[in-house]
């Protein structure tokens, strides 16, 4: 099935000068691993920003980098989120692994019956970094956003209002949203979020309650 969720140019600028958040640059290499166009546009953006910086390092004019760096610094005010570099502490490969996990194992959480968790540790208390499984036949209650969420798909597909989401799609969904996905055949999603879900339909208030013990329980 092919990709049509891609993550926006300016997110793949950030990602490839290294600029963005190590939870967001986490999601943003999962789908690199699934979409061949993203990955060559990320390598082709690695090698301008290395001829860039090369060139700046051999003028004192401002160069075009420098004002790519203020566009990219620019793009984080508007999340007013500290620009956060470095590596990522946690391998991508274990990611992978953990998505092949049995849902009875017991890093998983049950957030409903058809539904669970296994909370990512990138390091960073800004996000909450999640994988998500959603058992085919279920449905995941109508929630909205506060904050803004990306989710990679990593196995099977889901769908909601807004459409149909395969392996390596990659999707934001801020407060406009409010959606109930619904999972067809088993799915496992890469979740991001800055803020907590927020649950509206019928046992929303319960689920709010429970997932938000559970969000505290991951923490430590
Ligand atoms: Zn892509």
């Amino acid at each position: 099935m092919a990709i049509r969720f891609h993550p926006k140019p300016e997110i793949l600028i950030k990602y490839a000068s290294g600029h963005l958040s190590s939870a967001y640059a986490m999601a943003v290499e999962l789908h690199t691993k699934f979409c061949v166009g993203c990955s060559n546009h990320v390598t082709e953006l690695e090698n301008i920003g290395g001829k860039l910086l090369n060139s700046s390092q051999n003028s004192s004019v401002t160069t075009g980098f420098d004002e790519l760096m203020l566009k990219i610094d620019n793009l984080d005010k508007e999340t007013n989120k500290p620009i956060e570099t470095g590596h990522i502490p946690a391998d991508i490969n274990t990611i992978m692994q953990l998505a092949k996990t049995s849902g009875r194992k017991r890093n998983w959480k049950p957030i409903t019956s058809k539904i669970s968790n296994l909370a990512v540790d990138l390091g960073n208390k800004d996000y909450d970094v999640n994988l998500i499984k959603i058992k085919a036949g279920s449905k995941v209650p109508a929630h909205t956003h506060k904050g803004t969420e990306v989710t990679v798909v990593i196995n099977g597909s889901f769908k909601d209002a807004y459409g149909d989401y395969n392996v390596g799609d990659f999707l934001i969904r801020d407060a406009s949203y409010n959606h109930s996905p619904t999972a067809d055949v088993d799915c496992i999603c890469f979740a991001v979020t800055d803020a907590p879900l927020h649950y509206t339909g019928l046992f929303g208030p319960f689920i709010n309650w429970f997932a938000g013990r559970q969000s505290n329980a991951f923490r430590h």
